[in-house]
C-alpha cells in the first residue's frame, strides 16, 4: 500500500463545477461501504469499528458529504472527483491553486496517516478513515470522473431539467430497482474470489484511470437537452451498480490491507 498513490501527475485545471455534487448519493455510498464490510476481514473489521467508535463504515459512508459545506471541513470540498487528461491519464489538481486539490490529492493526505495509524491521535484517524471509505466510492462514480473535454450539461427528466451530473448522482440508481442499501449489497456482490483479486489489482492512480476509460462511455448515452427515458435508465443503471461494486471491493482491499 506504501505506493499505491504513484505515479503522481500534476497540472492545472479548467474551473471545476461543484455545486449539487454528491456522488452516488446516500444509498449507493452505503452500499459500497455494505459490499466492502462483507469482505472484511475478522481482524480489520474490528480495528475499523474501534476507530469508528464503533460504529459500522456504513454508518459513515455519507458523512463526507454531509459536512463539505461546513467551515471546518471546506477545504475538502472538490476532493470528490477525479481528473484525467485526454488520454485518460490521471492527473492531480495543482497543489497550490485556488482548487485545493480532487480525490487523488485527498487521498495523498488521507493514506500516509493511515498506514502510520499507531502514530496518529484519535480524532485524526478516525476522520482520515471517513474520509478513505467516502472517497472510494465517489472515485468510482462515473460523473466523478471530469474529463479535459467534457462539461456538464441539462438533459429533461420527466417534466423538468436537471444536470446530468445530478441524474447519476442521486437519481438514477433508484429509478430502476429503488433497493435498500443492503439489498444492493446482496444483489451486487456476486464476484468470485477470482475476480475480486482481480479487480483489486493495481493503485488507486490505476482505478481512477480505470473508471475514466470505462465510464467514458456515458457521454456517447446523452446531450444537452435529452430526454431521460426507461430505456436510458435500464441501460446506464448496469455501469452505476458495476461502478458501486468494484468500490466496494477496492475499499475492503484498501482497509484489509491497512488493518488486518
Ligand atoms: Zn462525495
Amino acid at each position: 500500500m506504501k505506493k499505491i498513490l504513484l505515479p503522481v501527475f500534476v497540472m492545472f485545471f479548467m474551473s471545476l463545477s461543484l455545486a449539487d455534487s454528491f456522488g452516488w448519493g446516500r444509498t449507493g455510498h452505503d452500499a459500497v461501504a455494505a459490499i466492502a464490510e462483507r469482505h472484511l476481514t475478522g481482524k480489520a473489521r474490528a480495528t475499523v469499528e474501534a476507530i469508528l467508535d464503533g460504529k459500522s463504515i456504513v454508518y459513515w459512508s455519507n458523512w463526507m458529504d454531509n459536512v463539505r459545506r461546513t467551515p471546518e471541513y471546506g477545504y475538502t470540498t472538490n476532493w470528490h472527483v477525479s481528473h484525467v487528461d485526454s488520454g485518460f491519464k490521471a492527473v492531480i489538481a495543482e497543489k497550490h491553486g485556488k482548487y485545493n486539490g480532487d480525490c487523488l490529492w485527498g487521498l495523498e493526505k488521507i493514506m500516509p496517516v493511515l498506514e502510520d495509524y499507531k502514530a496518529y491521535d484519535d480524532s485524526t484517524v478516525q476522520v482520515n478513515l471517513k474520509f478513505l471509505i467516502h472517497l472510494i466510492g465517489d472515485m468510482h462514480c462515473p460523473v466523478h470522473v471530469y474529463y479535459e473535454d467534457k462539461q456538464d450539461f441539462n438533459v429533461v427528466l420527466g417534466s423538468r431539467k436537471t444536470s446530468y451530473h445530478a441524474l447519476w448522482d442521486s437519481g438514477l440508481i433508484n429509478s430502476v430497482h429503488n433497493w435498500s442499501y443492503s439489498e444492493y449489497a446482496d444483489m451486487l456482490d456476486r464476484a468470485d474470489r477470482k475476480e475480486i483479486a482481480r479487480i483489486c489489482r493495481g493503485s488507486l492512480v490505476d482505478w481512477v484511470e480505470e473508471c475514466a476509460r470505462d465510464c467514458r462511455v456515458i457521454y456517447d448515452w446523452a446531450g444537452p437537452d435529452q430526454v431521460i427515458d426507461q430505456d436510458f435508465k435500464n441501460r446506464a443503471v448496469i455501469l452505476a451498480e458495476r461502478q458501486i461494486e468494484i468500490a466496494g471491493y477496492r475499499l475492503a482491499y484498501i482497509l484489509n490491507s491497512l488493518f488486518d
